[in-house]
């Protein structure tokens, strides 16, 4: 069949949880055979959120070739079990940088580069780009950003000309918010035709709208606004807020919204889309009552997206184990020698995340001295790995100053330092040692044990590695090197052997797992965290 192209805008405010329904879009729409993609749109002028600040745009997700990218694509990832790349995150900056190549290249031919035609023909180019490779049926491109903003017009100027262009091959979702005023004991729909009116102005009309909602939307209330938006009324489909974003693909369906956008594109549906492997996911979601509590030990503890994958991870590891996830978050910088157990004590398990720099980073090694002395089930991940290199290094090895040269350049035992191809690297952007990297497991580890495997490959996203020199010192005195980079043989994976679940990961596990995936590590850790509880409290 011709690939669909469909398009998710949003309207009326911000976090309404666009890429939440376009995952959810994708998740049915691939459950009922289809090849499907999905790509995020970000209006900012950053070449990719890799530079970003957690606070000012929550985590960096990391695609399997090493792009850094909004954490969208990890919605999207989790939802549809497909992996996206560099061409499923495009941002202003990176289509201003191509047409700027091209000027200076010469490729214009002396014309003058303007927004219309040089910037919206490249944003064209970047969706027809997924279709063109023929592997997908549907393309989903979610524009970020609110219908009105300034910096989303130039996209949006795209997508009109390519709906004109795509004809029934196209289609427009929008997403806006009802909000409900207490006072009046009413839903409220005129945002909503404001946004629409919006969009129209701007040339694109609606197929569909999904409307986000805290309390349900009256039959009334929907005739409302199909009328007012020229929407069939079948169209106008609620997105009310739920206890688990798992759950909307489901809710979606009931409404039909698959089916709505099969025959909006001029095909006929046929059965229902193949959803039992979500479904058991959910009841097993939905049966667990019992918790396991897990502390995730982080200095960005107040940002609800900062470590988004690692919580699914847990949630999606949680579920499988017949577990209610208990997520305490602990915040690196209040964690002293004289709060510690009383911080602690009370987990199953306690994960420390990834992070860079200084703040923060003294708490993580208290926390982790004692784990490892009360044999508490631990995972660190990337700076958490180092962490723990580091604290057995200080600790067990007697290598008072150990530290990485990331936090003390001049420390006499740089246990975690710089690669050599890092030391001359001035430019902070995509410069790191990012994407998925072959990884081999010592046969018999915790780690080759939870994966089941020796050969496996993850995601990186760091500049420092563990210092080879000090690899003896570290096995003599029982922290066991169990993963390596096959060719570079770079430590990838450190455990303790002596201990019940004490292992560190330079890569991200968090980046693989996905709601019909769970990745195995967390699937191990969770249960050793299990057990561990039932014995202790
Ligand atoms: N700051 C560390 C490094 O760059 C760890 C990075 C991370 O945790 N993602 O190596």
């Amino acid at each position: 069949m011709e690939t669909k192209y469909l398009f998710v805008t949003g309207g009326v405010v911000s976090s309404l949880g666009k890429g939440i329904i376009s995952s959810s879009i994708a998740c049915l729409l691939k459950a009922r055979g289809y090849r499907v993609t999905i790509q995020k749109f970000d209006p900012y002028i950053n070449i990719d959120p890799g530079t970003l600040n957690p606070y000012e745009h929550g985590e960096c997700y990391v695609t399997v070739d090493g792009h850094e990218a909004d954490l969208d694509l990890g919605h999207y990832e989790r939802f549809t079990n497909i992996r996206t790349t560099r061409a499923n995150n495009i941002t202003t900056g990176r289509i201003y940088q191509s047409v700027i190549d091209k000027e200076r290249r010469g490729d214009y031919l002396g014309k003058t580069v303007q927004i219309v035609p040089h910037i919206t023909d490249e944003i064209k180019r970047s969706v027809k780009k997924l279709g063109l490779t023929g592997d997908y049926d549907f393309v989903i491109t979610e524009i970020g950003g609110v219908v009105g903003d300034i910096e989303s017009l130039p996209f949006l100027e795209a997508v009109r000309q390519l709906r004109w262009e795509l004809g029934q091959n196209s289609l427009c979702v929008h997403l806006t918010y009802v909000p409900y005023i207490a006072a009046a004991k009413e839903l409220k729909t005129k945002p909503t035709q404001h946004s629409v009116k919006k969009l129209q102005e701007l040339g694109i009309q609606p197929d569909v709208l999904v409307l986000r909602t805290e309390h349900p939307i009256t039959p009334e209330a929907r005739r409302k606004i199909a009328l007012f938006c020229n929407i069939t009324p079948d169209a106008v489909v609620q997105s009310i807020d739920l206890p688990s974003i798992y759950e909307v693909p489901v809710k979606m369906h009931e409404q039909h919204l698959d089916e709505i956008i099969l025959r909006k594109c001029g095909i006929t549906p046929e059965g229902e889309p193949h959803m039992a492997p979500w479904m058991s996911f959910l009841d097993k979601m939905h049966s667990a009552t019992k918790p396991v509590t897990i502390g995730l030990v982080g200095k960005y503890v107040e940002l609800q997206d900062a470590y988004k994958s690692i919580d699914e991870s847990l949630f999606q590891a949680a579920t499988y184990n017949d577990r209610k996830l208990d997520l305490r978050y602990i915040h690196s910088e209040k964690v002293t020698e004289e709060n510690v157990g009383e911080l602690l004590s009370g987990l199953d398990g306690i994960v420390v995340a990834p992070g860079f720099g200084q703040r923060g980073i003294e708490g993580k090694f208290i926390a982790l001295k004692w784990a490892r002395e009360h044999d508490v089930p631990t995972l660190g991940i990337c700076l958490g790995m180092q962490c723990m290199v580091i604290e057995y290094a200080r600790n067990v090895l007697g290598l008072a100053d150990a530290n990485s040269t990331e936090m003390d350049p001049k420390t006499p035992h740089n246990v975690i330092d710089l690669m050599e191809e890092q030391k001359s690297i001035s430019n902070m952007g995509g410069t790191m040692r990012l994407g998925a990297y072959d990884c081999r497991l010592r046969p018999g580890s915790l780690a080759a044990k939870a994966y089941g495997s020796c050969e496996i490959s993850e995601r990186h996203r760091h500049r420092f590695e563990f210092n080879e020199e000090y690899r003896p010192a570290f096995e003599a005195a029982g922290m066991a090197c169990v993963g390596e980079n096959p060719l570079t043989h770079l430590v990838e994976v450190v455990e303790v052997p002596g201990k019940r679940w004490y292992l560190g990961t330079q890569y991200h596990p968090e980046y693989s797992s996905t709601v019909l995936s769970p990745n195995p590590l967390f699937l191990s850790f969770v249960d050793a965290a299990i057990n561990y509880g039932e014995e202790n409290h």
